[in-house]
This record gives structure tokens, sequence and C-alpha cells, in this order.
């Protein structure tokens, strides 16, 4: 097995809420709270859940694009979690991020041989005919061609300023990219082709991506093992093909059987769901999911469970799951 690219123990991020003049902390938003996961050289590993799960914070908390309150973040090996600005510099070469409105991301005032060329100049002491080359074969990579360096980002199409956005993120020879709803924004038949070029260059450049997304059709193209949040902890994480064909968590179930599938004759079995995510300033005590489970038993409201593995590479935090089990969970007497 290869040494993870990412590794993120106990991942926390609580922010404080204040009140009154003197600022005074009165609570405080458990946004992520105890997040463990690893991302091996060309992988993919998605991230999803309902909106407020805490899974952009995790992305930003990656980048160091804001301090994590707890918890270790290393990158190949080295422990990021609390550099200074002079050495998160290398940091952010080796992480980069790719956003979901391609347009709000790039300069409007610079044109895309710029954007392209601004993070090698952060980061090479190359010369201007050796930079524009690399420049040049980055777009050429991304399937922008030579006449796209002079253009502005107001004059491509959104698939094209997403390319124009990975193209930027490939500059400085990344390890990971952290790809935040990179495709929600765009035509559906172009989000197929950015999905298509991001697994071209993986394979090209054995690059491994967090693919944060709330799209489970685009999360079961591109993703090879899939990490479910609730309220800012995972509940289960798993080859793709086992969260798509046999999810054990009770939240992931309904997901998987909310998420649309092509075959017209195939029909999944819904598990509904009911009520609103709790507010993660105050989440419920024992099992977080257990005001809206409806496998909830009397253990649920008290034990908080942790994350086990059930099968080789196969975790969830379950109660009932706690021994293996992995047939039709019974609805309480
Ligand atoms: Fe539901 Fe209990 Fe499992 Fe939580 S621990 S998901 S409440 S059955």
């Amino acid at each position: 097995m290869s040494t993870p690219v990412l590794q993120i123990t106990d991942l926390e991020k609580h922010f404080p809420m204040q009140r009154g003049l003197l600022r005074r902390e009165v609570a405080r938003v458990k946004a992520v709270d105890g997040v463990s996961f690893s991302i091996s050289p060309g992988e993919t590993l998605c991230l999803v859940g309902e909106s407020g799960s805490g899974k952009s914070t995790v992305g930003k908390l990656i980048l160091r694009l804001t301090q994590p309150s707890g918890g270790t973040i290393r990158l190949d090996g080295v422990d990021v979690t609390d550099l200074g600005e002079g050495a998160l510099r290398k940091h952010r070469r080796r992480v980069q991020m790719v956003f979901q409105d391609p347009y709000g991301s790039l300069n409007p005032k610079l044109m895309a041989g710029t954007i392209v060329a601004e993070p090698i100049e952060n980061f090479e002491s190359f010369s201007a005919g050796e930079r524009e080359a690399r420049v040049a074969a980055i777009l050429k990579k991304v399937g922008l061609g030579a006449d796209a360096m002079r253009r502005y980002p107001f004059e491509f199409s959104g698939g094209q300023r997403q390319r124009l956005a990975i193209a930027r993120a490939l500059a400085v020879n990344p390890k990971l990219i952290v790809a935040d709803e990179p495709v929600s924004a765009l035509d559906v038949s172009v989000q197929a082709q950015v999905l298509n070029l991001l697994v071209d260059l993986q394979e090209e450049l054995q690059l491994a991506y967090l693919f944060i997304s709330h799209d489970l059709g685009v999360v079961e193209h591109i993703g090879h093992r899939i990490a479910v949040m609730y309220l800012g902890r995972i509940v289960e994480i798993a080859p793709k093909k086992a969260i798509f064909c046999e999810p054990l968590h009770p939240y992931a179930q309904a997901l998987i059987s909310a998420a649309p599938v092509p075959d017209p004759h195939f029909k999944r079995e819904r598990l509904l769901i009911e009520g609103d995510v709790p507010s993660p300033i105050r989440p419920p005590c024992g099992c977080r999911f257990h005001t809206r489970c409806p496998f909830a038993r009397p253990r649920c409201r008290s034990e908080d469970p942790q994350l086990r593995e059930v099968v080789p590479g196969h975790f969830v935090a379950c109660h009932l799951r706690e021994d293996g089990y992995r047939g039709t969970l019974p609805r309480p007497g």
C-alpha cells in the first residue's frame, strides 16, 4: 500500500459564537467534529452529505484557509497542521483547490495566460520564455487551445472556465486537488466532459482528489471511495461499490435510496427520513442521527457510536452494525 498523500486525524473546526460588547463566547458551532480519513496517490475520495454537514469546511481546513481547532493534517507524511506562513507556502503548492464557480474564482481583469502563469511565478524561477511554454502546455493538457492564452475569463464558456481553473490548479504540480462542487454550476453535457478531463489527468499525473459534492450521480462517476458526512462527522466510509450497493448506515441508506437511477426498470426501495438537520451548536447527545433515525433504540440517545470497520475497508458508525450485521435493520417494536 502506497503512503497516503493526505492523512487527517480527528480534525475539528469549532467556530466560537460571540455576543455583547465584550464579545463573550456564548456557544460553539461544531462544523467539523472529529473527522479522520486518508487519500492515496491516484485515488478520488468523495465527501457527500446534506448542506451544513461540514464537507466544505473539511476542504478549507486541508488547504489551511481556516485554522483547525483540533486534530492533525499530514501531507506526504509531513504534519502541516500548525505550519507558519513561510512553510505554509510550500504546503499550498502541493494542495490546490478547484471551486464551484469558476467565474468567481478567476480574476476577470487577467488574461488566461497570466492566470495560469501567476502560481508558477510564485513558486518557480523560470525565464519568461520557459514560463510561456509551460503555460501553453498546461492549457493544452486541459483541452484549451493556444489562443486561450490571450483571452479573458468572460470570453470562455462555463465549461472552458472550469478547464481554466483546473489549469491554474495544475500549474504548480500539486499532489492533491480539493474540488468543491466543481461541476454543479455546469450543464449536464459539460459536466461529463469536465469529469472525464479530471479522470484523464488523474491517470496521467497520479493526482489524488478530495471531491466534495452533493450530487450522487457525479460521485458515482468519479469516486473510488465515498465518505458520508452528517453533522460534522463521517458516519460511513467505504469503496464506491459498497456504498452504492450495500450502504449500512441509515443516513447513507436514505441518501442512496433517494438518488436517481439511469435504468427506468430498476426501482430502489426508498428510506425516508423526516425532520431537519439539528443545529451544530447543540448536536444531539449519543448518536447525532438519532432524532431522525427510523431504527433508533434507547441506547442511541445516550451512547455515541464510533466509526468501526465492519468488513475490510468498510467503516460505519452505528450501534446496530457493531457486530458486523449487514442485513436489513429492524424498526424498534
Ligand atoms: Fe440510528 Fe442508532 Fe444507528 Fe444512530 S446508532 S444510526 S440512531 S440505529
